[in-house]
């Protein structure tokens, strides 16, 4: 099936199952028997095969959950769906070999940082959300209803769950795009039906697994397999769907706006990024350089949040990008499954032409390709980290959302603060940002002055389960994270009484 070396048995058995759909408690297989391949982006080697749903079962998959919404699952206590939360994370931990190796085979990334992901990321984000189904509460409200005085009337709110929750997710970080849907989804009380990306749908389908081994009933977390434009676009548009909680391309994100039109869907929307990371003179330039490669080389720069534009004061331009430039020469490339390999691979060969591609546009419109910008001789779909110097805002490189490892440097000598965030603000996205400097005064004009979901300062992409996230601009709508993120799986009954 692969040459990587895969070293647990229970990730072999899961490979080689016949991967259909989990509609109602269980496994099937798809109305038409059609099927789409799964392959280890660092070999480009099949390593599995999965139903590729469409229409009939999204429609399957939302009864489902329409119907469990008023089920078993509508009975449990808070203090009940607590417990569920906090056992999905347990049954995480227990199974975090086989996650961790399916999450390396499925998307690429290195085994450290798929230990880091699904051992402490994913676990802490379920049990911070346990947290909240005993916390839901709605108010006294002081209205007088028709003219009712005091005492002849009383005027409440009621949590209610959205309902049902289609939820889309991309490859790029598939387990923890698929738990940022479920676990406020199930807090709230909501049955889903989740699609996850083609590309990378391994661990989702571990994932409604475990959540049913943790107690939750059939038909609450269901799960569809297959393409964007089919099993996707019917989710979307499905008339049984409540809310649309969409992780992906901002392209994608603008469909999906239109399908949802249909019953006037809830929808949120995580999209695409473009994010600056600005560093002032004054800054400790030992946090930065290390900072900056992380801020864009992370996931192979297959990250939303990525620091793609790094502004770097004049004064210390040079020393930043040589020190970045060292970082990125430095990195070991190699399969994740390799002990040792730091960078691996893009999620496929059209990812990998695209970034090519991209490096092309610059070097063509002027920038210069300080490190990097080949795709290196060996199997699988592996690119260098790339530095590209002396890059303008006018260029295709610093314009587009690469979705890869190219980072596009820009000087400025400007002490204009203004000048400065104008530059950084110069994108349609309006995701991350950070702010790198030793000035408090600096740090918190700036942190003012720049249009994004989530500033940090001296530091990039600072994500914890309780912090809002998401995007401005054209990377999103609401927020995901924190008390903010449960907001959107939850509505509001308003109830006047009187005697
Ligand atoms: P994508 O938009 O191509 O696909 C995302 C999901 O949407 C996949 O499951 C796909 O099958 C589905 N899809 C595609 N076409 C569809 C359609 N017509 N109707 C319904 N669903 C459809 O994105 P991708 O390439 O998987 O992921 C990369 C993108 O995701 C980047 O733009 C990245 O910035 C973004 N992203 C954003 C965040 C965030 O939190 N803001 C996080 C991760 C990724």
């Amino acid at each position: 099936m692969t040459d990587t070396p895969i070293p647990s048995a229970t990730t072999l058995e899961f490979l080689g199952r016949e991967h259909g759909h989990f509609i109602d408690g269980r496994w099937r297989p798809s109305a038409s028997g059609a099927t789409f391949d799964v392959h280890d982006p660092a070999t480009g080697r099949r390593i599995a095969r999965c139903a590729a749903g469409g229409a009939a079962e999204i429609d399957e998959a939302v009864r489902a959950a329409r119907a469990a919404l008023t089920g078993p699952w509508s009975r449990f206590t808070a203090a009940q769906r607590s417990a569920v939360l906090w056992k999905i994370a347990d049954l995480v931990q227990q199974d975090l070999q086989r996650l961790c190796e399916l999450e390396v085979v499925d998307s690429g990334l290195p085994m450290p940082i798929a230990q880091y992901v699904c051992g402490m990321v994913v676990p802490e984000f379920f049990r911070y959300y346990a947290g909240w189904p005993t916390k839901i509460e709605g108010a006294t409200i002081p209205a007088a209803p028709q003219g009712k005085l005091p005492g002849e009337a009383i005027s409440f709110t009621l949590r209610e769950p959205v309902g049902v929750v289609g939820a889309i997710t991309p490859w790029n970080s598939p387990l923890p795009m698929v738990m940022l849907k479920v676990a406020p989804a199930l807090a709230a009380g909501c049955t889903l039906v989740l699609k996850p990306a083609e590309l990378a749908p391994l661990t989702a389908m571990r994932l409604v697994e475990i959540c049913q081994e943790a107690g939750v009933p059939d038909g609450v977390v269901n799960l569809v397999n297959g393409h964007g434009e089919d099993a996707g676009a019917a989710l979307a548009a499905h008339p049984g769907v409540d809310k649309i909680a969409f992780t992906g391309s901002t392209e994608v994100g603008r469909m999906i706006v239109r399908a949802a039109a249909g019953n006037l869907k809830k929808v949120t929307l995580e999209l695409g990024g473009k994010s600056p990371v600005v560093v002032f003179p004054d800054a400790d330039l030992a946090q930065v350089i290390p900072g900056a490669a992380r801020a864009c080389f992370f996931l192979q720069g297959q990250n939303c949040m990525a620091g793609t534009r790094l502004f770097v004061h004049e004064k210390v331009h040079d020393r930043v990008v040589e020190g970045v430039a060292a970082i990125a020469r430095a990195l070991k490339i190699g399969p994740g499954l390799d002990p040792g390999s730091e960078f691996g691979p893009l999620i496929s060969a059209a990812q990998r032409e695209r970034v090519a591609g991209f490096v092309a546009a610059g070097r063509a419109e002027g920038a210069e390709v300080v490190c990097g910008g080949r795709a290196p001789e060996r199997p699988g779909y592996f690119f260098e980290p790339t530095v590209l110097a002396r890059t303008r805002s006018d260029m295709t490189p610093v314009r587009e959302e690469i979705f890869g490892p190219v980072l596009c440097v820009q000087a400025f000598g400007d002490d204009d603060l203004e000048q400065v965030a104008r530059e950084a603000n110069s994108t349609i996205y309006g995701l991350s940002g950070s702010v790198w400097t030793r000035d408090l005064g600096t740090a918190m004009r700036m942190v003012r002055l720049i249009d994004a979901g989530q500033v940090s300062v001296n530091m990039h992409a600072a994500i914890d389960p309780a912090m809002p996230f998401g995007g401005n601009k054209q990377s999103g709508w609401g927020r995901e994270f924190g008390k903010e993120g449960l907001e959107p799986y939850l509505k509001t009954k308003g109830i006047s009484m009187t005697w």
